[in-house]
């Protein structure tokens, strides 16, 4: 499936320009074009592979360039403000040629987590395509205002895309404990790209030449995708070990593939669904699941596949499985499988019954007092907006290009009973009364040139964990330049450490 990722915030921009620069490097050719949004000069500046042209600064007669800080309704107003901006940066793409969006972003901040709601529903209004959104949960040492932001996103983020895939900090940032944040986001990030990247490649169209056992195409990706709302990725690799090839195989420098072929396609997938996922989530209940495992032709067995399939469907019992497989070439350091896998409706996150309980408190989920609490009632109460932070915005239902950004002046209780409670905005350019002209954000782009270090970071209110509101100017460590290139690197090449499950 072919992609236009746009990113929003510092978290969203780092992770699309990291997925740019993967598919450029390892000539993928699932992102189309890609885009990235952000008040804060200094972040996009920070990013090493998006032209200019690709970086799109708003909300500058608001923050004057510094940022929104850690509050999310500036994010969605500043984003609100500007959409027509964005949108014209968006229609200089090559957007014909892509099936779907992406949008990234960190909920727990500002610009992602405001800005992303509010573009995600300007997306689905104006193009026939499906929007798709990565939401980055804050780890737990974030605090309370994370928790918050990241609710009142989320909450209104899945009302406006055809699904958010999730990936956890708290589950991610564990392992690394002792490292530095910094560092931490750079192998996130990391397993991040691999995994998108393995799960939009893999249903793309094989090479020429290339016959699999049973490929699957973008459509089963986006039935999968569109048959929940929450989803999460496992990925799991293995290097291949052919057996001694006698004589013959001595001589030509290769064994054969065992006979149990068939046994590594479905462990790779089992090691996938049962290991490190973006975000912890049981696999029972889930509604639609998705695997495809990637590696040479002779390796891949359709009794594998089958396999897989018996062992998900008597593990999760979804109401839907597809499995596939994706032949890659060899790499020149060996053989490879990497398998992925889409979970997709989920029925329990783990991670959002935290952050429920951290900003709601479980006790006051409605209809839970004094029960037993059933995860999948909390998830429930998450979604159902009963005893929760009000949502980021509401949408004029007389029209629907237009939205009300709850104003942020107004006191919280009183937000959605009342017309003042709005700001009006309108998508169409001529009635436009606010944000900066085209011109402007033109004449603020002569920062991006010459310029390569991040200069200043901004300026925020104190975090209420003293984590949280580091502005992370570390770059990444991804392998770009020196990634040769060939489709089975592009599944595996700037992997971290984390792939030897
Ligand atoms: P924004 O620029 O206002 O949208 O703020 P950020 O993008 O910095 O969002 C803050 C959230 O994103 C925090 O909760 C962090 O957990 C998370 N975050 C920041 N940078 C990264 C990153 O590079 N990778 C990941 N996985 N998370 C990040």
């Amino acid at each position: 499936m072919k992609l236009i990722p746009i990113g929003v915030g510092q978290a969203g921009g780092k992770v699309v320009d990291q997925f740019a620069s993967h598919d450029e490097s390892g000539d993928i050719g699932i992102v189309v074009d890609a885009l990235v949004i952000n008040s804060s000069q200094p972040d996009l500046v920070a990013l090493r592979h998006l032209p200019k042209e690709r970086r799109v600064l708003i909300g500058q007669s608001q923050t004057d360039g510094t940022g929104v800080g850690r509050n999310n309704e500036k994010g969605a107003e500043v984003m609100n403000a500007d959409i027509e901006d964005v949108i014209f940066r968006l229609e200089e793409t090559n957007l014909d040629d892509s099936d779907a969006f992406l949008i990234a972003a960190g909920l727990g901040g500002g610009m992602g987590s405001g800005g992303a709601p509010v573009l995600a529903k300007y997306l689905q209004d104006r193009y026939d395509k499906p929007v798709y959104a990565v939401g980055i949960l804050p780890a737990s040492s974030e605090g309370k205002l994370a928790a918050t932001n990241t609710m009142r996103s989320l909450n209104t983020l899945v009302y406006h895309t055809d699904n958010v895939i999730l990936f956890d900090n708290d589950e991610w940032v564990a392992e690394d404990a002792e490292a530095p944040l910094q560092v931490s986001y750079a192998s996130m990030n990391d397993r991040l790209v691999v995994s998108l990247t393995t799960l939009f490649a893999a249903t793309e169209p094989l090479g020429d030449g290339a016959v699999g056992e049973q490929v699957l195409d973008s459509e089963d990706l986006r039935q999968t995708l569109t048959g929940g709302d929450l989803s999460t990725l496992g990925y799991s690799d293995t290097e291949l070990q052919r057996e001694d090839g006698g004589l013959l195989g001595s001589l030509f420098g290769k064994g054969n593939v065992p006979e149990s072929s068939n046994t590594e396609v479905r462990s790779v997938l089992q090691e996938a669904s049962l290991g490190r996922l973006t975000a912890p989530a049981p696999l029972a209940g889930t509604q639609s699941i998705l695997g495809v495992v990637a590696g040479p032709a002779e390796w891949l067995s359709q009794k594998g596949l089958d396999d897989a399939s018996a062992w998900i469907d008597d593990e999760a019992d979804p109401d839907e499985i597809r499995m596939g497989d994706y032949p890659i070439e060899d790499d020149e350091d060996g053989e490879y499988m990497a398998g992925i896998v889409l979970l997709s409706g989920l029925a329990v996150v783990e991670r959002l019954i935290d952050i429920y309980d951290r900003v709601v408190g479980l006790s006051n989920a409605p209809g839970l007092e004094g029960a037993e609490i059933e995860a999948t009632d909390v998830m429930h109460a998450f979604f159902a907006g009963e005893n929760s932070p009000d949502p980021l915005f509401t949408t004029d239902k007389t029209d629907p290009t237009q939205i009300y950004v709850v104003n942020e002046d107004v006191d919280i209780d009183d937000q959605m009973d009342t017309e003042d409670a709005f700001e009006w905005r309108s998508i169409d350019p001529d009635e436009s009364d606010g944000g900066d002209t085209l011109a402007d954000v033109n004449a603020s782009e002569e920062a991006f040139s010459g310029s390569g270090s991040s200069g200043d970071t901004e300026a925020e209110s104190p975090d209420d964990s003293g984590t949280g509101n580091s502005r992370d100017q570390t770059q990444t460590t991804e392998d770009d330049e020196d990634n040769d290139g060939g489709l089975l690197s592009g599944f595996l090449g700037g992997d971290d450490e984390d792939d030897a499950e």
